[in-house]
Protein backbone atom coordinates (compact mmCIF):
# COMPACT_ATOMS: atom_id res chain seq x y z
CA UNK A 1 0.00 0.00 0.00
CA UNK A 2 0.97 3.56 -1.05
CA UNK A 3 0.67 5.79 2.31
CA UNK A 4 3.03 8.91 0.91
CA UNK A 5 1.13 10.09 -2.15
CA UNK A 6 -1.69 11.91 -1.03
CA UNK A 7 -5.03 10.74 -1.63
CA UNK A 8 -4.18 6.92 -2.89
CA UNK A 9 -4.74 4.29 -1.43
CA UNK A 10 -5.45 5.72 1.78
CA UNK A 11 -8.21 4.24 4.30
CA UNK A 12 -10.45 6.50 5.54
CA UNK A 13 -9.86 7.57 9.10
CA UNK A 14 -12.12 5.58 11.62
CA UNK A 15 -14.42 8.70 13.23
CA UNK A 16 -16.05 7.52 15.87
CA UNK A 17 -19.30 9.41 15.91
CA UNK A 18 -19.91 11.49 19.41
CA UNK A 19 -23.22 11.44 18.87
CA UNK A 20 -25.17 9.28 21.60
CA UNK A 21 -28.15 7.36 20.15
CA UNK A 22 -31.11 6.10 22.68
CA UNK A 23 -30.37 2.28 24.38
CA UNK A 24 -32.46 -0.31 22.10
CA UNK A 25 -33.37 -3.44 23.08
CA UNK A 26 -31.09 -6.22 21.27
CA UNK A 27 -32.94 -7.68 18.24
CA UNK A 28 -32.04 -11.51 19.29
CA UNK A 29 -35.65 -12.68 20.31
CA UNK A 30 -34.40 -14.56 23.85
CA UNK A 31 -31.61 -11.38 24.59
CA UNK A 32 -33.82 -8.74 24.56
CA UNK A 33 -30.95 -6.68 26.72
CA UNK A 34 -31.16 -2.52 26.28
CA UNK A 35 -28.19 -1.32 25.06
CA UNK A 36 -26.52 1.95 23.62
CA UNK A 37 -25.93 1.47 20.30
CA UNK A 38 -22.82 3.08 18.73
CA UNK A 39 -24.11 3.00 14.89
CA UNK A 40 -27.72 3.73 14.15
CA UNK A 41 -27.70 0.66 12.10
CA UNK A 42 -27.02 -1.12 15.06
CA UNK A 43 -29.19 -3.41 15.77
CA UNK A 44 -27.97 -6.27 18.38
CA UNK A 45 -25.80 -5.74 21.54
CA UNK A 46 -22.97 -7.53 20.25
CA UNK A 47 -21.72 -9.15 17.08
CA UNK A 48 -21.86 -12.60 18.33
CA UNK A 49 -25.83 -11.70 18.60
CA UNK A 50 -25.97 -10.44 14.87
CA UNK A 51 -24.74 -13.71 13.68
CA UNK A 52 -26.94 -16.43 15.88
CA UNK A 53 -30.02 -14.49 14.65
CA UNK A 54 -29.17 -14.60 11.06
CA UNK A 55 -27.97 -18.07 11.30
CA UNK A 56 -31.67 -18.53 12.99
CA UNK A 57 -34.21 -17.02 10.55
CA UNK A 58 -31.82 -19.31 8.08
CA UNK A 59 -32.56 -22.25 9.75
CA UNK A 60 -36.20 -21.31 9.88
CA UNK A 61 -36.26 -20.76 6.31
CA UNK A 62 -34.76 -23.86 5.10
CA UNK A 63 -36.82 -26.13 7.64
CA UNK A 64 -39.88 -26.64 5.50
CA UNK A 65 -36.66 -27.65 2.39
CA UNK A 66 -35.35 -30.01 5.16
CA UNK A 67 -38.61 -31.65 6.06
CA UNK A 68 -39.50 -32.42 2.55
CA UNK A 69 -36.34 -33.93 2.61
CA UNK A 70 -36.51 -36.12 4.99
CA UNK A 71 -40.13 -37.20 3.77
CA UNK A 72 -38.19 -38.10 0.06
CA UNK A 73 -35.71 -39.63 1.56
CA UNK A 74 -38.14 -41.74 3.98
CA UNK A 75 -40.65 -42.82 1.00
CA UNK A 76 -37.38 -43.90 -1.11
CA UNK A 77 -36.43 -46.45 2.08
CA UNK A 78 -39.97 -47.60 1.56
CA UNK A 79 -40.34 -48.53 -2.00
CA UNK A 80 -36.55 -50.08 -2.23
CA UNK A 81 -37.75 -51.96 0.51
CA UNK A 82 -41.21 -53.12 -0.42
CA UNK A 83 -39.81 -53.49 -4.09
CA UNK A 84 -36.83 -55.90 -3.28
CA UNK A 85 -39.12 -57.45 -1.15
CA UNK A 86 -41.70 -58.20 -3.87
CA UNK A 87 -38.99 -59.54 -6.20
CA UNK A 88 -37.66 -61.63 -3.44
CA UNK A 89 -41.42 -63.58 -3.50
CA UNK A 90 -42.17 -62.57 -6.96
CA UNK A 91 -44.96 -60.72 -7.02
CA UNK A 92 -45.68 -57.39 -8.25
CA UNK A 93 -48.74 -55.28 -6.46
CA UNK A 94 -49.02 -54.87 -2.57
CA UNK A 95 -51.73 -53.70 -0.73
CA UNK A 96 -52.16 -49.83 0.66
CA UNK A 97 -52.10 -51.02 4.08
CA UNK A 98 -48.40 -52.06 3.75
CA UNK A 99 -47.78 -48.48 2.70
CA UNK A 100 -49.81 -46.89 5.79
CA UNK A 101 -47.62 -49.80 7.76
CA UNK A 102 -44.58 -47.67 6.66
CA UNK A 103 -45.99 -44.15 7.30
CA UNK A 104 -45.35 -43.21 3.95
CA UNK A 105 -45.80 -39.51 2.95
CA UNK A 106 -48.60 -39.38 -0.14
CA UNK A 107 -47.94 -36.51 -1.80
CA UNK A 108 -44.34 -36.42 -1.38
CA UNK A 109 -42.70 -37.13 -4.37
CA UNK A 110 -40.21 -35.97 -6.65
CA UNK A 111 -42.31 -36.05 -10.11
CA UNK A 112 -45.23 -37.53 -11.61
CA UNK A 113 -45.25 -38.89 -15.18
CA UNK A 114 -48.16 -41.41 -16.81
CA UNK A 115 -47.59 -44.86 -17.52
CA UNK A 116 -48.81 -44.89 -20.93
CA UNK A 117 -50.13 -48.57 -21.07
CA UNK A 118 -52.53 -47.79 -18.02
CA UNK A 119 -53.32 -43.95 -18.35
CA UNK A 120 -52.07 -43.41 -14.69
CA UNK A 121 -50.17 -41.23 -12.68
CA UNK A 122 -46.72 -42.41 -10.99
CA UNK A 123 -45.52 -40.55 -8.14
CA UNK A 124 -41.65 -41.45 -8.56
CA UNK A 125 -39.26 -40.82 -5.76
CA UNK A 126 -36.34 -40.10 -7.30
CA UNK A 127 -35.84 -43.41 -9.40
CA UNK A 128 -38.85 -45.39 -7.27
CA UNK A 129 -42.44 -44.74 -9.12
CA UNK A 130 -45.35 -45.46 -7.20
CA UNK A 131 -48.37 -46.53 -9.21
CA UNK A 132 -52.08 -47.10 -8.21
CA UNK A 133 -52.98 -50.59 -9.65
CA UNK A 134 -56.57 -50.90 -8.45
CA UNK A 135 -58.59 -48.25 -7.07
CA UNK A 136 -61.06 -50.41 -5.85
CA UNK A 137 -58.95 -52.95 -4.21
CA UNK A 138 -56.39 -50.12 -3.62
CA UNK A 139 -53.26 -52.10 -4.47
CA UNK A 140 -50.39 -50.50 -6.08
CA UNK A 141 -46.78 -51.32 -8.53
CA UNK A 142 -43.89 -49.69 -7.66
CA UNK A 143 -41.36 -48.85 -10.63
CA UNK A 144 -38.36 -48.66 -10.88
CA UNK A 145 -36.47 -46.63 -13.42
CA UNK A 146 -32.57 -46.05 -14.14
CA UNK A 147 -32.43 -42.43 -15.46
CA UNK A 148 -33.65 -39.48 -13.43
CA UNK A 149 -35.00 -37.19 -15.76
ZN1 LIG B 1 -28.13 -9.45 22.46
Amino acid sequence: MINNLEGVCRKPKLRPSKRVYPPRKCKKPDCGLMFTPTDKRQEFCMPQHRIDHNNDLRTVREQPLKEFGKKLAHNLEVLKKIHSSLAAIGQTSFRLQLLQYEIYNFGSFTDKTINKDTGNEIEWIYNYGLEVKDHDKKTFIIHFRKSIN
